[in-house]
């Protein structure tokens, strides 16, 4: 048996990058090194059904225990690419035995060091063997401590028979990091009906909720005339957009927003007197406040078209996504079996409200209902990204436990 320590140490020496702005996936050929290397460990721990298409995505699947083939069959899924925030290329994982509660020095030579006092985090590892970088990449827990995880558990499950759960079906996945994780996802190759990522940070964290998302693009057609025979006839579209934002509540802004606070975000505008555009994104965890959001806006064009004349304001208004967590309702048990898991461990659950939208919340609305789990990783996407071998381990068993709960229903 190896630990997920072992194999994590393995992965994030895998350099996985994925690029945005690619038109293909997997976005860099080297995410299927890793790809190939689990699909022959998976092979060689006895499941001979692992595979990797050709985009690079990983599917393989463990039978259910004798007698246990009516459970549901419950998948975890992980990606295998990193960010590109910081370079993911000859990671050199360090390990801080019995970590002592005081600064780690990452990189001497860089004067690099990890500490409580700006990641007050550390304080809960104290004792623990805490898994850190170098100082001149990430460290790739995001999200090779999943992986690791479920690696882990598949060994643990095809060695010990006396574990008993229904189907379990693994899928590992590229690009997630730039937003094309399931966009080839194939759902009957995976054949779950549930699953949970494995992607969040310390333990005891679950994730169901995230952002109703739209987008919103603005066009304002203005009249251009000579500055010095303007009166009357000039409308400055810049000045027309200008007043377009001032009417939006000053702050419900990304800039004063946190936790479940919604907002209206102007991402981009550019212009002239004569037209001027303007892209928003509108988030907004519940429904009904969303919807609001979305009529507000509605409201103050129609107020705005009948002051300047109709069509001067012209809008496209599109959701992009909703809250994942209306799907996760309707199917409960999800989140119940993952916080007793929890629980048995000693982690008291907390559900951390998402300010974005992940790959499970898209998973959940192609029908394979998906919410997150922890993984244990801190400070993802940047070279103070540490976790514990502890951490490591107990997800692990968080894994576990959820499978056999689901056997006990
Ligand atoms: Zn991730």
């Amino acid at each position: 048996m190896q630990t997920a320590t072992e194999r994590f140490l393995r992965y994030v020496q895998i350099d996985t990058q994925s690029l945005p702005g690619k038109d293909c996936i997997p976005s860099t050929e080297k995410q299927k090194d890793l790809a190939r290397l689990l699909v022959s460990e998976l092979q060689e721990i006895g499941i001979s059904n692992a595979f990797m298409d050709e985009h690079g995505y990983v599917y393989a699947s463990l039978p259910a225990s004798p007698g246990m083939e009516q459970v549901p069959a419950v998948g975890f899924i992980a990606h295998m690419d990193t960010s590109n925030a910081v370079s993911g290329k000859n990671v050199h994982p360090q390990i801080i035995r019995q970590y002592d509660g005081g600064d780690i020095i990452l990189n001497e030579a860089l004067n690099l060091r990890l500490s409580p006092d700006e990641y007050p985090d550390l304080k809960r590892y104290e004792g623990e063997d805490l898994i850190v970088t170098d100082g001149t990449t990430l460290l790739g827990a995001d999200d090779k401590a999943g992986i690791a995880e479920i690696m882990a558990l598949a060994e643990l499950l095809t060695t010990d028979p006396s574990i008993l759960h229904g189907p379990v079906k693994i899928g590992f996945t590229p690009d997630e990091e730039v937003g094309h994780g399931v966009d080839l996802f194939n759902l009957s190759s995976f054949g779950a009906e549930f699953a949970y990522t494995v992607d969040g940070g310390l333990l005891g964290e679950l994730g169901y909720e995230t952002f109703n998302a739209a987008g919103l693009e603005l066009t304002v057609h203005g009249v251009s005339t000579h500055p010095g025979s303007a009166k009357g006839k000039m409308k400055n579209a810049l000045l027309l957009l200008m007043e377009f934002h001032s009417m939006l509540p000053v702050f419900d802004n990304p800039m004063y927003t946190e936790g479940y606070e919604g907002f209206y975000h102007l991402d981009e505008m550019q212009g002239n007197v004569d037209q001027a555009s303007a892209s928003y994104i509108i988030r907004d965890h519940d429904r009904v406040s969303f919807e609001a959001r979305k009529q507000q806006v509605q409201e103050i064009l129609e107020y705005l078209n009948r002051k300047y004349g109709a069509g001067t304001f012209e809008a496209k208004l599109e959701d992009s996504y909703y809250n994942m967590r209306e799907i996760i309702e309707q199917h409960w048990t999800l989140i119940d079996h993952a916080e007793e898991a929890l629980r048995t461990l000693g982690y008291e659950p907390v559900s951390s409200a998402i300010r974005g939208g992940t790959d499970g919340c898209r998973l959940s609305f192609m029908g394979l209902p998906c919410p997150n789990l922890c993984t244990g990783g801190h400070n993802f996407h940047g070279r103070y990204e540490y976790i514990s071998c502890q951490s490591l381990e107990k997800a692990v068993l968080m894994l576990k436990n959820i499978l056999t709960l689901y056997t006990q229903d």
